[in-house]
């Protein structure tokens, strides 16, 4: 699903609501912070909310102008994420650079700056000085989900628009009602997807990802029987559909990139369009493996998390896995509560490694082996 308009974001009334009457009244700030939990459409309604200031219908979600802001490929809008673990100062000098210089096609320039607590210090203060003389038709949207590392004097700079979490009930009735599913693959995709809605509609929609699961699941339940051999089979195919994907996505981005040249309106104009695709592309596909690699280590731990329900007599109405449950009891008889609890540190430990730039294949392998011996 490509989420294009207002109407698209669900269960932000509030917020939509605010930004709405922004657009609507032409008194825009020139800086927005938008806090709230991750995975709640923060994101998505920053990129709607640039093409609402932008497009002549406030927002339509179909005319050019919307569409390339919602595809990240407006010439004027500009998306800012940390580059490893840190959004830099070269990245905020960058900003500096071309917020002077007008805007290409649009009203106003927008910057939306993504995990804006990732700044170092010297990249805050730096964004600092620019909100403080803010160049003239720009717009910032910085986004968070951790106010608390945001600096209070770059919080007081901002209009600050306040995003919820919503509770799995409501998000599978909304999605029941819209996409006509019945309730129990909602309800198992809901927990399986930790009850966030643009993930559940994701999984909806990727089989692969719920193939994925299956994958995970399988090597889970069945990783004591194997020898070390076939352990280490058994991760590289967990590797190896990952880089599957990587490279479709890859092909899929080629083409992406063959369109832009003929939308561009003179060479110069291409050349930029095409390298801010490339640096898009790049870092998408480095997201989509983060994410892959992620998904993998969740399925685990969700594995592990229903057995500690199971050993520890809890409510089976917390079970992730409503699916699985009878070979999470089968398998619950062969591991110990405690067993339990340290396949999830393991994982836990695994994830935080893998923030790093580490080989992941061999993360991967030593979690597994670490995972056969827990009793
Ligand atoms: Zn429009």
């Amino acid at each position: 699903m490509i989420v294009a308009s207002w109407n698209d974001i669900f269960g932000q009334t509030e917020a939509v609501s605010k930004l709405k009457h922004f657009v609507s009244s032409g008194n825009l700030n020139h800086a927005y912070l938008f806090i709230g939990p991750q995975g709640v459409g923060k994101h998505t309604t920053a990129k709607v909310f640039a093409s609402a200031i932008n497009c002549e219908a406030k927002g339509c979600g179909k005319c050019s102008c919307c569409v390339k802001i919602i595809n990240e490929t407006h010439p004027d809008v500009f998306q800012v994420v940390p580059e490893g673990n840190f959004i830099t100062i070269e990245q905020v000098r960058e900003i500096q650079k071309e917020a002077n210089l007008k805007p290409f096609e649009a009203g106003f320039k927008v910057y939306l700056i993504d995990e804006v607590e990732k700044m170092t210090l010297a990249a805050a203060n730096a964004l600092l000085k620019i909100l403080e003389e803010p160049p003239v038709d720009v717009i910032f949207i910085l986004i968070t989900s951790n106010l608390d590392g945001v600096l209070p004097t770059i919080i007081s700079r901002c209009c600050q628009i306040y995003f919820r979490s919503i509770a799995t009930e409501v998000i599978i009735d909304e999605i029941m009602c819209r996409y006509k599913i019945d309730k129990d693959r909602v309800e198992l995709v809901a927990r399986v997807s930790g009850g966030i809605f643009g993930n559940v509609v994701e999984l909806l929609n990727s089989n692969r990802k719920l193939k994925r699961r299956e994958s995970v699941l399988y090597l889970a339940e069945k990783l004591k029987r194997l020898d070390a051999l076939e352990l280490v089979d058994e991760g590289s195919r967990l590797i190896s559909e990952v880089e599957d994907f990587l490279g479709e996505l890859k092909l899929k981005q080629e083409a992406e990139l063959a369109e832009v040249e003929e939308i561009a309106l003179s060479k110069a104009h291409g050349a930029r369009l095409k390298k801010r695709l490339v640096e898009k592309q790049k870092r998408d596909r480095g997201r989509e493996e983060f994410k892959a690699f992620e998904d993998i280590l969740d399925f685990f731990s969700s594995w592990y998390r229903d057995i500690l329900i199971i050993t520890g007599c809890f409510k089976n109405n917390f079970l992730t896995n409503i699916d699985c449950e009878e070979r999470l009891r089968n398998l619950s008889k062969e591991l110990s509560f405690q067993g339990a609890q340290r396949a999830l540190e393991i994982i836990q430990e695994t994830k935080r490694i893998l923030r790093f730039n580490v080989n992941k294949q061999l993360a991967l392998e030593v979690m597994l082996f670490k995972l056969q011996e827990v009793a």
